[in-house]
């Protein structure tokens, strides 16, 4: 049998925008204080949006040389796709690969004093591992944590240890996509903590070339111009760390998902539809069958919540969504076909649904379903 490519079947896909994706990283870039660079974080897969599109584009034509990842083997994979620019690991890698963060040449994120001496004992004789020094003001997630001469008792010694080498210090911010006074007091004494263990470092003679604290949220709420580098995430893909805050900025949307009908037919009133009988039609009902469910990362949750577009035209979903299909109503959209494309987030004509809006019917955030579009869609970049 010849190979069939995935791509080829057009059942459920992802079209990845490049250009909307340089146009957001044109607007990420523009909120920026001059001297502050950005860099992008590509984890979990360019957040469900695949590295083999999105990486070169943003490395060739956006020219960005610092990136961000979770683990250790995002990190391999992005090297493997021929990754020139530095890759910080944001998460934990067991100090026994130190080797391995060596061979890749990426930049480790320490947690602890005793991380950090674990992995500088791990690391070969007569080599460093490069890693920036994750510092805890307030998130409680990984990274040293203490009062102002804590932190620096803890930083100088991490800074001593021979195995290492650390050539920054940074934060994580919980709350900055937040108007809330106490949010935002709560988000600049997390800034402040982390710039005063930088001066205090500073006063005894230790000093290095990297301080960063904002992600999207700081970087469009907070500017704050003391750091050196901005970690962008989900803005890239022209989501919004808060859907319900206005971004001082407009982005598109970089994923669209996409699939098509297999089937339409007529029902009577009364036909009951989808697995346990939660809906049943009220009169007689042009249903379409679509090619896409949860397992594509389609939340099941959306059931009977949802609208699709078809023909520039929304459709309601009809009872649940199943694992591979799902059934939805096209009685007043004229001239519905086996074989036409259903927009489930993006746009179609003038009317668009974003993955922002999914997740709010369902108390999510965008990051959760774009994140979620799982391995069996292909991705596939248009311009
Ligand atoms: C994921 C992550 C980011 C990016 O966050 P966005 O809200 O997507 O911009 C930045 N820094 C750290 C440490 C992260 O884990």
């Amino acid at each position: 049998m010849q190979k069939l490519k995935k791509e080829a079947l057009k059942r459920a896909w992802a079209e990845i925008s490049l250009s909307s994706l340089k146009s957001n990283v044109e607007k990420c870039r523009s909120l920026l204080p001059e001297g502050v660079e950005m860099m992008s974080v590509v984890k979990a897969n360019c957040y469900g949006h695949g590295i083999e599109n999105v990486i070169p584009c943003l490395e060739n034509d956006c020219g960005v040389s610092k990136f961000a990842v979770s683990n250790l083997v995002e990190a391999a994979e992005l090297r493997d796709l021929g990754l020139k620019g530095s890759i910080l690991i944001l998460g934990y890698t067991p100090p026994k690969n130190a080797a391995d963060l060596l061979e890749l040449d990426v930049v480790q994120a320490i947690t602890d004093a005793d991380y950090a001496a674990e992995l500088s004992k791990s690391c070969p004789a007569g080599k460093k591992v490069r890693c920036h020094l994750a510092v805890d003001t307030g998130m409680t997630r990984i990274g040293i944590r203490g009062d102002e001469k804590q932190l620096v008792s803890q930083a100088e010694e991490i800074f001593l240890l021979p195995g290492l080498c650390v050539e920054g210090i940074f934060t994580h911010l919980s709350s900055a996509d937040s108007a809330d006074p106490d949010d935002v007091k709560y988000t600049e004494a997390q800034i402040e903590k982390l710039l005063a263990l930088k001066d205090g470092l500073a006063k005894r003679g230790v000093t290095f070339a990297e301080t960063h604290f904002l992600n999207s949220a700081g970087a469009a709420y907070h500017p704050d111009p003391r750091g050196s580098l901005a970690r962008f995430g989900i803005m890239q893909f022209g989501l919004s760390p808060n859907a319900e805050l206005e971004l001082p900025v407009r982005l598109k949307p970089v994923m669209q998902l996409k699939a098509a009908v297999s089937q339409v037919k007529t029902v009577e009133a009364g036909a009951d539809v989808s697995y346990g009988r939660t809906f049943t039609t009220q009169r007689e009902t042009r249903v379409a069958v679509v090619t896409i469910g949860y397992a594509d990362g389609y939340p099941r949750l959306l059931s009977g919540k949802a609208e699709v577009l078809i023909k520039g035209r929304r459709a309601k979903i009809l009872g649940r969504v199943c694992m591979d299909q799902m059934m939805i109503d096209v009685t007043d959209i004229e001239g519905v076909r086996e074989g036409d494309v259903v927009t489930l987030f993006g746009s179609d004509g003038d009317e668009s649904i974003t993955a922002d809006q999914l997740a709010q019917k369902i108390g999510t955030i965008g990051y959760e379903i774009v994140c979620g579009i799982s391995p069996r869609v292909p991705r596939i970049a248009v311009e």
